[in-house]
């Protein structure tokens, strides 16, 4: 396949990560190529309305967000290329990407900002309601149901986490998991019981998200130990059963954990193989915020520009 284009520096990804490191390669003068996909934007375009993103004091709709960081990697220099990367080779510098729309890019380094997509119960109702009462982040939309009923959907660390942070913002919490054992760790474990308003539903499943106009209005649970349903009054229910990092195709060469996030080395965005940085929700399963992601895209651009410096 001939190549379509060429750059100092390929940034993989639509998102907040994607866009801050191109916006400082831009600046850097390195030409970045960003191929970012059909849907650019990555979480914070599905997310509707973004209260904690710095220097917005009315928050922000999450696509403008997402329009903004672009429209700034533009002004710097970043051709913004909307496909979707297919296949890479990493056996390099240079490094390859080749796309759905049949295009082929190289590169001396590369910035890998592919995300990570937050898992789905799988529900019509879920997309029904989805932004109307149906959340996967809590730390992004718990104040939104403040003193008000919600439940949690989940039995790892983030569903821990997530029940305790909204025991703390909401009226009441009920957690929902469908085993009796959770596995999220024991510090958090032996937290769960204490707190007030939290209630313990095991070994449930969700079985309809119901509401109206309105949005949520409640959950209906299965027990599974005998099959009865309840149906729980809720305005919210926080979806926390993992995240699956878009990795797959890096995994021939990169390091990844044991739920598919790229590993970087310590205090650092570089892989193992020199030359390919990765930043963003990718390879972070801990805060996956867009300002996380915008930070650790800025880490990426300045250690591939000192990358760069070594191999001329
Ligand atoms: P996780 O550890 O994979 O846990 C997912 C949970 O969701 C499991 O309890 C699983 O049930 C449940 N689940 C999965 N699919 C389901 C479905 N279709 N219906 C109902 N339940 C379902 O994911 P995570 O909690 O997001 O954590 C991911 C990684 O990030 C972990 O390594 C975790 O330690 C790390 N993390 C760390 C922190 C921290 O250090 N503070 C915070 C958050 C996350 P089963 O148990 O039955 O499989």
């Amino acid at each position: 396949m001939s190549v379509t284009a060429a750059a100092d520096v390929l940034i993989i990804g639509g998102g907040p990560a994607a866009y801050t490191a191109a916006m400082y390669a831009g600046r850097g003068g390195l030409n970045p190529i960003v191929i970012e996909g059909y849907a650019s934007g990555g979480q914070i375009a599905l997310s509707g309305h973004i209260d904690n993103f710095p220097s917005y004091p009315e928050g922000i709709p999450g696509a403008e967000l997402g329009d903004r960081m672009r429209e700034q990697a533009a002004r710097f220099g970043a051709r913004l290329v909307m496909d979707d990367v297919e296949a890479v080779d990493l056996n390099g510098p240079p490094f390859t990407a080749s796309t759905m729309g049949g295009d082929s890019y190289t590169a001396k380094g590369m910035v890998i900002a592919t995300g990570a997509k937050a898992r789905r119960l799988g529900l019509p109702s879920e997309d029904e309601f989805e932004g109307r009462g149906v959340c996967f982040c809590a730390i992004c939309d718990g104040p939104f149901f403040a003193g008000q009923r919600v439940a949690v959907i989940g039995g790892g660390d983030a569903a821990a986490e997530e029940a305790l942070t909204m025991s703390r913002i909401a009226a009441s919490v009920v957690l929902v998991h469908r085993r009796d054992q959770f596995r999220a760790n024991a510090s958090l474990r032996a937290l769960l019981p204490e707190v007030e308003n939290l209630q313990i539903r095991t070994p449930h499943v969700v079985s309809e998200i119901l509401g109206n106009d309105m949005g949520v209005n409640g959950v209906r649970l299965r027990d599974l130990s005998d099959d009865s349903e309840i149906t729980e009054p809720v305005d919210g229910v926080f979806v926390a059963i993992g995240h699956d990092p878009a990795s797959a195709m890096f995994q021939p060469w990169l390091k990844v954990d044991e739920h598919g996030f790229l590993i970087t080395e310590e205090g650092s965005t570089a892989t193992a193989v020199p030359g390919v940085f990765a930043a963003g929700d990718v390879t972070d399963p801990r805060y996956r915020q867009a300002v996380t992601a915008a930070g650790a895209g800025c880490q990426a651009a300045i250690d591939v520009e000192r990358w760069l410096l070594t191999q001329s």
